[in-house]
C-alpha cells in the first residue's frame, strides 16, 4: 500500500482555543474540560493510526461535539430519581421509605446550620446525641430508653456483641432466618462474637427447648420477627410474654429483633397486623430493635430501644461509636416520630403511611385516567389495560398479605416468541426516561402498579420522550 498522508488529531492546545471549545470551559470547568478532551484524544488515538477515522470525524468541530456529551454526561448526577410503580411501596434498591415534609425541612436545617447535636443548651455541657430522640421514644413506647445506629442490622450486631459476646445465645431455628443482602442470622451472630446455641425445629419450638438450653454458658435468648417468610400449619411458638419470663427466671435477657417493628397498630389503616414495640416491651423483651424506614416511615436508622441498664450497657460498646447515625438521620428521624404524637392526622402527614393506604378506587381512577395517554404513546402494537392488581408493603413486612392496588398493564400484541423481547424493550424504554419509570413484568405483561404515582404531570410530561425499540 502506498503511504498517504497520516491524519493527525488535533493538539490539545489548539482544540482549547478553537471557538467551538471556548465556551465549553466557561460553562464546564478549564479543568474538567481539560480531562474530557484528554479522555477522548487517549480513545481515539489508535483508531488515527489504523487510519479508521475520516478528516471530518477528528475535526475541532465533530470533537467538541463528542466531548460536550460527555461533559454532559458527567456533570448529570450518579443519584437519580425514578418513579416506584413496581408494586412493593417500601423497597429496598429504591430507597425505601419516603421523608414527610417535616422531616425534609428539618435536614436542611441541620445541613445548613451548627446544631445541639452532642450539647445539652440546658448546662451547656457535652450532651449525648442518643437524647435528641429519647424523650419522643419514651413517650411513643414506653422504653426507658433508646440508642440510634446506621440501621437495624447494625442494631441487630451491636446489640449482640454488648450482651452476648463469648456467651451463647439462644434462638429458635424457626427463627434463624436471612434478611436479603449478606445478612443473616447465624452468621451476624458469628461476628458479634455470641456462640449461637440453636433450639426446637423450624417449624415447632417449645419453652421445653429453651429450658433445656440454658446453662451456665448462656448469655442471652434471641427471637427474630421472621418478617420475609412465613411458617404456616403445625407450628409453634412460645409467646414473647411466656418467653420473657423463662429468660429473666434464669437472669438471662431477651432480645427481639422485630424488624419493621411498627410504632402504632396498622390494623387501624386497614393494614395487616404487624407486631408493636409497645407490645413487644409490654411482653417483657429487654431489648426490642427495629428499622427507621421500613414501617415506620423516617431515614435510615437502626433503633434499639428498651432498658436504661441494658442500654447503657449497649452505648459503652466502642462498636457504637462506629455505627452511630449522623445529625441529618437525627433530624428526619426527630420529625418523624414527632408525627406519631397525633395518630389520628399521621395517614395524611407521613408518605409511607398515606401511600399504604391509598384506596384502590383512586388508584383504579387513575389508571383509567392515564390510560389513553400511555395507549397513545405505544401504539398499534400494545394493548394498554387499567386493572386491577395486587403490590405489597416490601422491605421483608407481611411478604404474604398483599395490597390491593390498580395498575397499568402493557401487553404486547405480538407470537408468544416475540413477547418476551418485546416487554424487555419496553422496560428498558421507560428505565430510559429523564425519570426513569420501573415497573414489573409478569404474566406476559408489564405493570405499572400506580399507588405510587404522585407527580402524575411529570410522569405525563415525559411519556412522548418514550422509545421502545422494535
Ligand atoms: C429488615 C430487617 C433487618 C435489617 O434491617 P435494616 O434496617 O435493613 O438493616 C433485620 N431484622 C429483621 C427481622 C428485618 O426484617
Amino acid at each position: 500500500m502506498s503511504a498517504s498522508v497520516a491524519l493527525r488529531l488535533p493538539s490539545i492546545d489548539g482544540l482549547l482555543r478553537h471557538p467551538a471549545c471556548l465556551p465549553l470551559a466557561e460553562r464546564y470547568g478549564r479543568e474538567a474540560l481539560l480531562t474530557s478532551l484528554r479522555q477522548l484524544l487517549d480513545e481515539l488515538r489508535s483508531s488515527v493510526v489504523n487510519g479508521q477515522l475520516s478528516a471530518v470525524e477528528i475535526s475541532p468541530e465533530v470533537l467538541a461535539g463528542r466531548v460536550v456529551e460527555r461533559l454532559v454526561q458527567q456533570q448529570r448526577s450518579q443519584v437519580r430519581r425514578v418513579f416506584n410503580l413496581t408494586g412493593t411501596v417500601l423497597h429496598t434498591n429504591l430507597g425505601r421509605a419516603l421523608l414527610p415534609e417535616e422531616a425534609i425541612e428539618a435536614v436542611q436545617m441541620a445541613a445548613r446550620y451548627p446544631l445541639n447535636l452532642e450539647f445539652d443548651l440546658a448546662s451547656g455541657k457535652r450532651g449525648d446525641r442518643d437524647d435528641l430522640i429519647e424523650g419522643l421514644i419514651r413517650e411513643l413506647t414506653g422504653a426507658e430508653a433508646v440508642t440510634v445506629v446506621n440501621n437495624n442490622a447494625a442494631a441487630v450486631l451491636l446489640t449482640l456483641n454488648s450482651l452476648g459476646a463469648r456467651k451463647e445465645g439462644i434462638i429458635s431455628r424457626g427463627e434463624l432466618i436471612e434478611i436479603g443482602g449478606a445478612f443473616r442470622i447465624p452468621d451476624i451472630m458469628a461476628r458479634a462474637g455470641v456462640r449461637l446455641h440453636e433450639v426446637g425445629t423450624t417449624n415447632r419450638t417449645h419453652a421445653r427447648d429453651y429450658e433445656a438450653a440454658i446453662g451456665p454458658r448462656s448469655g442471652l435468648i434471641m427471637r427474630v420477627h421472621a418478617s420475609n417468610y412465613s411458617i404456616e400449619g403445625f407450628t409453634a411458638r412460645v409467646p414473647t410474654a411466656e418467653l420473657a419470663e423463662l429468660a429473666h427466671r434464669h437472669g438471662l435477657p431477651l432480645l427481639e429483633d422485630l424488624g419493621s417493628g411498627s410504632l402504632l397498630d396498622l390494623t387501624r389503616w386497614g393494614l395487616p397486623a404487624e407486631p408493636t414495640v409497645r407490645q413487644a416491651l409490654l411482653d417483657g423483651a429487654d431489648i426490642v430493635t427495629f428499622s427507621g424506614d421500613k414501617l415506620l416511615g423516617g431515614p435510615q436508622a437502626g433503633l434499639i430501644v428498651g432498658s436504661k441498664a441494658l442500654i447503657a450497657r449497649i452505648k459503652k460498646n466502642p462498636l457504637k461509636r462506629a455505627l452511630r447515625v449522623d445529625k441529618l438521620t437525627l433530624a428526619a428521624l426527630e420529625a418523624v416520630l414527632g408525627l406519631y404524637r397525633d395518630p389520628d392526622r399521621l395517614a395524611e402527614r407521613l408518605p409511607s403511611l398515606r401511600l399504604l393506604t391509598r384506596a384502590q378506587a383512586d388508584i383504579f381512577a387513575q389508571a383509567s385516567r392515564l390510560q389513553p395517554a400511555m395507549a397513545d404513546v405505544l401504539g398499534e402494537v400494545w394493548r394498554v389495560g387499567a386493572v386491577q392488581s395486587l403490590g405489597m408493603i416490601g422491605s421483608g413486612s407481611q411478604p404474604v398479605a398483599r395490597l390491593p392496588s390498580a395498575a397499568l398493564c402493557l401487553r404486547p400484541q405480538v407470537s408468544r416468541r416475540m413477547r418476551g423481547r418485546h416487554l424487555l424493550n419496553l422496560e428498558a424504554a421507560l428505565r430510559a426516561l429523564p425519570i426513569p419509570v420501573l415497573g414489573r413484568i409478569d404474566d406476559d405483561a408489564l405493570w405499572l402498579d400506580l399507588r405510587q404515582l404522585d407527580d402524575e404531570p411529570a410522569w405525563l410530561a415525559q411519556l412522548p420522550l418514550l422509545q421502545v425499540a422494535q
